[in-house]
């Protein structure tokens, strides 16, 4: 055990913000402003439930504004508070702007541990919740657009964007005041498992390039890779599912409240969820080895470790320990600033969370953009792309009656071609296009400047650079 202390969440975050901007050369005064946290507002306020009065403490984070709307999840979890609630809100300001969204950065919260309640008090308890920061206008379609994170889904955006509905019955955008919400009350296909996608299109970029696998001292394709993921939630879940099933990772351990499982030849992710879904954690599960103390799981031979869970799990007391050689930060602030250092040290590659799960806000942004343009994507091209196709495929059919046996289609060209892309195509193509295009943001700084060692430095820079920008551009 190190005898240093750790620095809180948010001074974490200060502190590589700092280490990034000590790099760059930034007129007197913008850093301090870009840093800084505008305005937290605090909540407390009483439900009836069960026959008594019990109050709740919530809070709703603006970071920066330099664009409108801000925008960042509400999480449900005991251990929310000011210093938390802030820091995610700084990590979604940089988030944004490195995957370009147009939003600023912000973040919510409530005391709250939303397995202690059934769905109705949920409800009244979210309802009351939304309405405080509506009347605020920290719930506004074009100030203020919450999302799920930890503790909350489409459920409660539900809840969110039916209330302020009810209290702004002649706002016609109404629906844009929250995103995460399902299909049919203004969602978009592919937004529940858009932040995990976006893990798995992360780690594919990074695996396209030699030079970044051979600094984590990696080669060769995804597919065998052993992963271990903690935090079987929404995020983790995933990102496991799709590495697992589509790129042939192992998922070699997972990591739960209640402990970890392990087997190096790889778990079924599916059965391992359904198993948590029914016993409420991972103990009993049988195909596997129980680890009682899961956090060891993290010091475990790997290739690719995917924190996914909550933040400061690696930390000045186990980083030295940790073996993988490639961390990607599914969730937020997962590696404290002391742990940062001493991995850089070692080698160890952190893809960073401001861009590893920013594949939440990026089909956040996709749906904002839809509930606006109040039409779903796709919707007038797709027709009308088919029939070009259909003239191409007639063309070939001609070709192919013409040629007999020299040549002939390949086999389901014609389906494949036909078919017009559908929302949710769309919106992968959108997100694989944003996490390849931030990853090489990162890339190119990393490895085009002596000074920049990491990429979570890079990220900083290639973020803080565009914040700066927005400033300038109105002039201050
Ligand atoms: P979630 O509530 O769906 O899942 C969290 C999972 O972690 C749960 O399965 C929970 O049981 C598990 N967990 C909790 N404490 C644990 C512990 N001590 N050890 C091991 N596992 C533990 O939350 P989520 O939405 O998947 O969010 C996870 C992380 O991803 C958070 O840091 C969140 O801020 C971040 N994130 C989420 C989104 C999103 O779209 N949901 C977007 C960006 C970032």
């Amino acid at each position: 055990m190190s005898s240093r202390t750790e620095p809180s969440f948010r001074e974490s975050v200060d502190l590589m913000f700092n280490r990034a901007v000590s790099l760059m050369d930034l007129p007197p005064g913008l850093e301090e402003k870009i840093r800084v946290c505008n305005a937290t507002y605090t909540v407390r306020f009483g439900v009836r439930l069960r026959g008594a009065m019990h109050t709740f403490t919530g809070y709703r984070s603006v970071h920066s504004e330099h664009m409108e709307p801000v925008k960042g999840g509400i999480r449900y979890a005991t251990g929310v508070n000011q210093d938390e609630v802030e820091a995610l809100a700084a990590l979604m300001t940089y988030k944004c702007a490195l995957v370009e969204a147009p939003f600023g950065g912000s973040k919510g919260g409530l005391c709250i541990d939303p397995r202690e309640y059934d769905e109705h008090e949920l409800e009244l308890i979210t309802r009351r919740f939304a309405y405080e920061l509506a009347k605020r206008d920290l719930i506004n379609p074009s100030q203020n657009v919450p999302a799920p994170d930890m503790g909350t889904g489409e459920r409660e955006m539900a809840w969110i964007a039916d209330q302020y509905a009810r209290m702004n019955t002649t706002d016609i955008n109404a629906k844009a005041c929250v995103t995460g919400k399902p299909l049919n009350a203004g969602g978009i296909s592919g937004r529940v498992e858009a932040t995990g996608r976006g893990v798995q299109y992360a780690l594919r970029e990074f695996f396209r390039y030699e030079e970044d696998k051979a600094a984590a001292g990696l080669s060769g394709k995804l597919e065998g890779k052993r992963i271990i993921v903690q935090g079987l939630g929404n995020v983790g879940y995933h990102a496991a599912k799709f590495l697992s099933e589509e790129d042939g990772a192992l998922i070699t351990g997972i990591i739960e409240r209640d402990g970890g499982l392990y087997s190096a030849d790889g778990l079924d992710v599916e059965a391992v969820r359904n198993w948590i879904v029914k016993h409420d954690g991972v103990a009993g599960y049988p195909d596997a080895q129980f680890v009682e103390d899961g956090a060891l799981l993290l010091e475990e031979e790997c290739d690719v470790l995917i924190p996914a869970a909550l933040e400061a799990v690696i930390n000045l007391s186990n980083a030295e320990r940790v073996k993988a050689p490639l961390i990607i930060e599914a969730a937020n602030g997962p590696v404290t600033a002391g742990a940062d250092e001493i991995l850089r040290k070692k080698g160890t590659v952190i893809i960073p969370d401001m861009y590893a799960n920013a594949g939440g806000v990026t089909v956040s942004y996709f749906e904002w953009v839809k509930n606006l343009s109040h039409i779903r994507f796709g919707r007038m091209q797709r027709r009308q792309e088919e029939a070009r196709h259909q003239l191409v495929i007639d063309e070939l059919q001609r070709l192919d009656d013409v040629m007999g046996d020299t040549w002939s289609m390949s086999p389901h060209f014609k389906e494949k071609y036909l078919r017009g892309a559908d929302e949710l195509e769309l919106v992968r193509s959108g997100l694989d296009d944003t996490m390849r295009v931030a990853y090489q943001s990162m890339r190119e700084v990393w490895h085009s400047r002596d000074d920049v060692t990491d990429l979570r430095t890079a990220a900083y820079l290639v973020s803080i650079d565009k914040v700066a920008k927005s400033y300038h551009a109105k002039g201050l």
